[in-house]
């Protein structure tokens, strides 16, 4: 059974089909699916997102596609970034400035408790849809720390690991990761729809 991954991402692209290979699912780039999709994010929600990325690129190649919405929720922020932690405070910011603009708007808040959200949602083409979540809590650091991953990953500091997402291999991220989460969450439910209806893995 043929999958497309609604994302022009390499690297989740890697990620999705090592964790769904062993349920025999083939998953597609945009390009192998011959489509060049590009879908405004305008969801209120992580699923909303995902399910229109997903839906968007499932008709445009008449094959099931997957989508992923992932961001940074801030407590003392009210959930901020959020679905707008790409773009927070302009398109104009890199990385590193939008960790510092992050940092700055917490500064003397009580509370630097922060979670990293990620939806993962499949829209087949007889209408019916899946959703996995998976979140990792963690605290806002005090300034930016590692080199590894890449958004703001420097500034979600884990407390039992005592270490940021930046400071820990792509191997140790992954396993306590949202978006690890999320995928594992995601690919068992993806193997009970398929072994209860017509995607059975025989197919
Ligand atoms: P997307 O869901 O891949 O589009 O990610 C949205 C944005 O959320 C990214 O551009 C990052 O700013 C942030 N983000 C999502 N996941 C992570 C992560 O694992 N580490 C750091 N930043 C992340």
């Amino acid at each position: 059974m043929k999958f497309v991954l609604a994302s022009k991402n390499e690297k989740k692209l890697e990620e999705m089909r090592s964790i769904l290979s062993e349920l025999g699912v083939e998953v597609l780039s945009e390009a192998q699916a011959g489509v060049d999709v590009t879908v405004e994010e305008t969801g209120t929600t992580f699923e909303e997102n995902a399910l229109l990325k997903a839906g968007a690129v499932m008709k445009a190649s008449g094959l099931p596609a997957i989508a992923d919405d992932s961001g940074l929720c801030v407590d003392a922020l009210g959930g901020a970034p959020g679905v707008y932690s790409a773009r927070y405070g302009g398109e104009d910011l890199d990385d590193a400035a939008r960790c510092r603009l992050v940092l700055e708007n917490i500064r003397g808040q009580l509370s630097r408790a922060c979670g990293f959200v990620c939806a993962v949602c499949c829209a087949f083409p007889n209408g019916e849809t899946l959703t996995a979540k998976g979140e990792c809590r963690g605290t806002l650091a005090y300034a930016p720390q590692g080199e590894n991953g890449f958004g703001y990953d420097p500034v979600f500091f884990l407390p039992e690991k005592k270490k940021t997402f930046a400071q820990l291999t792509a191997e140790e991220k992954s396993q306590v990761s949202h978006r690890g989460k999320a995928l594992r969450a995601f690919a068992k439910a993806l193997r009970a729809y398929m072994e209860g209806n017509e995607y059975g893995t025989d197919r």
